[in-house]
């Protein structure tokens, strides 16, 4: 499968094509229908991911959104509140769900950079006491999203899910791009996902599957995310064809994150070499390159123009802050070109 242009695409790491291989995969897939009882594909992709990650269970989600959405609806009661980055994805882009579907609200926090620490919450608990909401769970991102793929300090991480579960919270991880985090660091899926209650993953994104997620916890917590799944909507019947991409993509594309990883440091130096351009904190952990555009040259959607005429696709964050993020479909060579382009900008 090619994509229909020959622009270099920034814009996300959801926009990659399915491989040779995960074509293979999917039409070898063998199905089965996942709401009357099991998809095997689907059910060999939830073990796999579970194991990954060092839990007892998983489940597959059609996205990140609805994987996050079950799981806060899960740990918290209606009517109560959960803390979380104010620029998490969860508050930012999911059309505040948890209020719409579930009855709940988000205390946000601004961390610095999008890390979260106990100084950050620690008076953050609401009082037992009829005005208040009850404070009911801790949410984290990793990577941060917004803050341009920002990496949560592990020693931080696990300092402040043990403050939470101290203070009867319990912890979710919007992991969607966990994975990047284990290339960057090192450190394996289990170790970064041992804190927390539950974690969601995304396929979708640097994996390079066309769809999907997972939701992981204990046993008890699966099954009833499943019920929700069904409540939702997300029952899907022979998700294996999609489940095999996925698992395709966790077997053949964790360890390849690491060129993302170098060819974002590439554009990076290019961005700063730019007149109009700087990189955010001076600093790229991961895919994500947050660029502040320069006032006298313009918008951030005038960079965006430019950039487009000049064969780069890319998006704006915010009225001078522009994003270029790296994926399984920016090869060296397509790194080369676009840091030349930058370059001019
Ligand atoms: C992409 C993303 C999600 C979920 O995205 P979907 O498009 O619903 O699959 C959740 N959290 C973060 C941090 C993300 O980047």
């Amino acid at each position: 499968m090619t994509s229909s242009t020959n622009f270099i695409d920034l814009r996300s790491d959801t926009v990659t094509q399915p491989t040779e291989g995960m074509l293979q995969a999917i039409s070898d897939a063998e199905v089965g229908d996942d709401v009357i009882d099991i998809d095997p594909t689907l059910r060999e992709l939830e073990i796999a991911t579970a194991d990954l990650l060092g839990k007892e269970a998983a489940i597959f989600m059609p996205t990140g959104t609805m994987s996050n959405q079950i799981a806060i609806r899960l740990h918290c009661h209606r009517g109560t509140e959960f803390i979380c980055e104010a620029d998490c994805h969860i508050h930012h882009y999911e059309q505040g769900a948890y209020a719409q579907l579930s009855g709940l609200v988000a205390k946000t926090i601004t961390g610095q950079g999008g890390v979260l620490r106990v100084s950050d919450v620690q008076d953050s608990i609401s009082p037992e006491n009829e005005h208040f909401l009850r404070t009911t769970m801790l949410c984290l991102e990793n990577t941060h999203n917004r803050w341009g793929g920002r990496i949560q300090p592990q020693e931080e991480v696990r300092e402040i899910c043990y403050w939470a579960h101290r203070n009867g919270l319990s912890t979710h991880l919007d992991g969607a791009r966990l994975w990047n985090t284990a290339v960057a660091t090192g450190k394996p899926l289990n170790e970064l996902a041992e804190p927390f209650d539950s974690i969601s993953v995304c396929f979708s994104k640097g994996l390079g599957a066309p769809v999907g997620s997972a939701l992981v916890g204990n046993q008890k917590f699966i099954d009833e995310a499943r019920r929700e799944r069904k409540l939702f909507g997300g029952g899907m019947r022979q998700a294996g064809v999609l489940g095999a991409a996925a698992l395709y993509a966790i077997h053949h594309h964790q360890d390849r994150i690491a060129l993302d990883h170098e060819n974002a440091q590439r554009l990076g130096i290019a961005c700063q070499q730019s007149k109009s351009l700087r990189v955010r904190e001076e600093r790229i952990d991961t895919n994500i390159i947050l660029c502040d555009v320069h006032q006298e040259h313009g918008t951030a959607s005038d960079v965006v123009d430019l950039l487009a005429s000049n064969g780069i696709k890319c998006l704006t964050t915010g009225k001078q802050t522009i994003r270029l993020v790296t994926h399984l479909n920016v090869s060296e060579e397509d790194t080369d070109r676009a840091c030349e382009i930058l370059r001019t900008i």
